[in-house]
């Protein structure tokens, strides 16, 4: 059972302006039917110069999808917000909250670089709890960190670029004494055996969670990301988000995507393997000094001469990303989990390094 001790208010959250906002109304607010001679949205009523017609605006709030996906998650379509990419919501939940020039955000590097970003583009401020040597959430230096203007905190858990799950009891703690928003980023879920957050909204009305449609679903170039909270926050969101933020060719394959769902288990539990067989073959390496733990489909590793390996594996056209510079990463490279002919390469290539 959690013993809160925050004073978490959600109006007292938000930015006065954003509560008083009356929305775009846009024409498909105001009939929702599809049938019908639609003569109120300016639309080409002829069709499109494309194969397929692209004329007519899409669904604002992405019904249909939410559909499914509200089953799915076990949420109502009322607690799911769908946006271009993660990034958005990343986006609109700073832009609800913090008061450009006074508000603050606090995130536990090393982690993902959106957060700081999207952050600087609002001129919010953002503090710094840096993660334990295991990469763990440091509970005691997050609330030294955290101010009155503090509006979220991010976590991100399977962590990127480390690749490790950040304990439950530490999220626990934090969510129950901040009274702001704590953000649980999802993106690498599927590939880890930890229960998503989302079921535990109903616990903590400061909780959001992030998941993607862009790694375990393979839709990355779809742009299409998941939020999760509370009605009242979904609400808030929907109020400032462009109208129609996913494109129509976007909910069309996602729909399609939604269907074959046993595909995407298929190609977690592949990446799985290879992943496990990645780690296998990277720690025989004698100049690999150690392979982090990883509930994602990345592995980060560390190298004796990080530089060396990966100006190697370019002159190989093999792109691997360089975390040697970040925080507690040093000397380390993040790798993503390839496919089997793909990890048989980069494996050739570390080999005939010396
Ligand atoms: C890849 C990734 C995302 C996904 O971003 P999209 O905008 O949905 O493609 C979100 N968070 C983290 C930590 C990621 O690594």
């Amino acid at each position: 059972m959690s013993t809160m001790k925050n004073n978490f208010d959600l109006t007292s959250l938000l930015r006065p302006h954003i509560l008083k906002l009356a929305p775009y109304s846009s024409a498909r607010d105001e009939y929702t039917g599809s049938e019908g001679i639609f003569l109120d949205a300016n639309e080409n009523p002829i069709g499109s110069v494309t194969d397929q017609n692209y004329n007519r605006y899409p669904d604002p709030y992405q019904s249909a999808i939410k559909s499914i996906i509200g089953p799915m998650k076990g949420v109502t379509n009322d607690r799911i917000f769908l946006g271009n990419g993660s990034d958005e919501p990343i986006d609109l939940l700073i832009r609800a909250t913090c008061q450009p020039g006074k508000d603050r955000v606090l995130i536990m590097p090393p982690t993902y670089g959106m957060y700081e970003v999207s952050a600087s583009i609002h001129d919010v401020s953002v503090d710094k709890a840096p993660l334990t040597a295991d990469f763990q959430m440091n509970l005691e230096a997050v609330f030294s960190e955290i101010q009155t203007e503090t509006k979220i905190v991010w976590v991100c858990t399977p962590n990127n670029p480390t690749g490790n799950s950040i304990s439950t009891q530490a999220i626990e703690g934090l969510l129950n004494r901040f009274s702001g928003l704590v953000v649980v980023d999802e993106a690498y879920i599927d590939f880890s055996t930890e229960e998503s957050w989302i079921s535990r909204l109903d616990e903590f009305p400061n909780l959001v969670v992030l998941q993607t449609f862009s790694k375990a679903w393979g839709l990355a170039g779809l742009r299409v990301g998941m939020c999760y909270a509370s009605t009242e926050l979904i609400t808030i969101l929907n109020k400032i988000k462009p109208p129609y933020n996913i494109s129509l060719p976007a909910q069309k394959a996602l729909l399609s995507g939604l269907s074959t769902m046993e595909r995407k288990e298929a190609m977690v539990l592949e990446i799985l393997k290879e992943r496990e067989e990645l780690r296998k073959m990277l720690e025989k390496l004698s100049f690999v000094l150690e392979v982090f733990p990883s509930d994602a489909n990345f592995l980060l590793v560390r190298f004796e001469d990080a530089k060396a390996v990966m100006t190697y594996l370019l002159e190989n056209t093999i792109i691997v990303r360089d975390r040697s510079k970040v925080y507690l990463c040093e000397g380390c490279l993040r790798i993503s989990v390839g496919t089997a002919e793909e990890n048989v390469a980069l494996l050739k290539a570390l080999e005939s390094f010396s």
